[in-house]
């Protein structure tokens, strides 16, 4: 400790430093700390989403980081989940219905002079895994579902809606922005460490973080689900078909809750959801010939 110290057995110079950095001191590092990480996060006005048009607040700014991140990180997930699956008749079925899900939403953002930034990026990988029951999409277009989920599904229209709710998170920018909380979180309990003082309360404000910041919020899922009825509504699934996707889910849940509940919201609360989405979005009722 004194190792610095001319003098041993006094004047520590840590000592003396810490007599500088008292209550006091660690107070004030403490606010700077947190008025960084909120003024990096309220300090510039949010970003414009391209697809939707609000104003969001992100981490990365650009969409070509967010593509980046995702093609990036494209490796390990398929990696994780036994690699690409072996069987070409139904990874073409998954990227054409990825293509056809782009397709619709881009003559919708046409009509309204919008265009997907993702548009290029966006792949639709089917997983090997035989077990694991899921799906999930990385930033900037990456969307992946597991053979085992893909195997349970029933219709088209539930291909669809699993699709759609991934390309919902990507649309959203759920990762980016959970970034962006993230940082905001991290920066507030490094500050609430450091004005505790103590390691119990570090520890404290990181569990806190943490918790806040679960990979996708609840809110998000209900988010990507409408997103899901939306889009394969657009290119003329039934969004009902999004309701057997849940039941599928639900019944999958029998042996052990399959990873892809872990952060969601449950299954029979999200049909609700769905059901009210559909009223909301089609309140004059369904155009007729959409596909199960
Ligand atoms: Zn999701």
């Amino acid at each position: 400790m004194s190792m610095g110290s001319p003098f041993p057995g006094q004047g520590y110079n840590d000592g003396y430093s810490r007599q500088g950095s008292g209550i006091g001191g660690r107070l004030i590092i403490a606010v700077i700390i947190a008025l960084i990480a909120v003024i990096s996060y309220y300090g510039r006005p949010g970003d414009e989403n391209k697809i939707t048009g609000k104003s969001e607040r992100v981490a990365m700014h650009d969409e070509g980081e967010e593509i980046a991140m995702g093609l990036q990180a494209k490796p390990e997930m398929v990696q994780q989940f036994g690699g690409v699956d072996p069987d070409p008749r139904a990874r073409a079925q998954v990227s054409q219905m990825g293509a056809k899900l782009l397709d619709a939403l881009d003559k919708k953002l046409a009509a309204e002079g919008r265009t997907n930034p993702y548009r290029d990026h966006f792949q639709f990988t089917l997983l090997a895994d035989p077990k694991t029951i899921n799906a999930f999409a990385l930033p900037g277009g990456q969307v992946f579902i597991t053979e085992a989920l893909y195997r349970d599904l029933e219709t088209e229209g539930q291909l669809a809606g699993v699709l759609g709710h991934e390309m919902g998170h990507v649309i959203e920018r759920h990762s980016n922005k959970q970034m962006a909380k993230s940082q905001l979180f991290q920066g507030l309990a490094t500050a609430g460490g450091i004005a505790g003082g103590d390691q119990q309360s570090a520890q404290m404000s990181q569990a806190i973080a943490q918790m806040v910041t679960m990979k996708y919020g609840r809110g998000d899922e209900l988010e990507a689900d409408k997103w899901g009825v939306r889009l394969m509504e657009m290119a003329g699934y039934d969004p009902n078909s999004m309701i057997g996707v849940m039941e599928v889910l639900e019944k999958a849940s029998g042996n052990g809750p399959p990873e892809f509940f872990s952060t969601h919201p449950n299954p029979p609360h999200r049909i609700e959801e769905i059901k009210k989405d559909i009223q909301e979005q089609f309140p004059n009722g369904l155009r007729p010939g959409l596909i199960k």
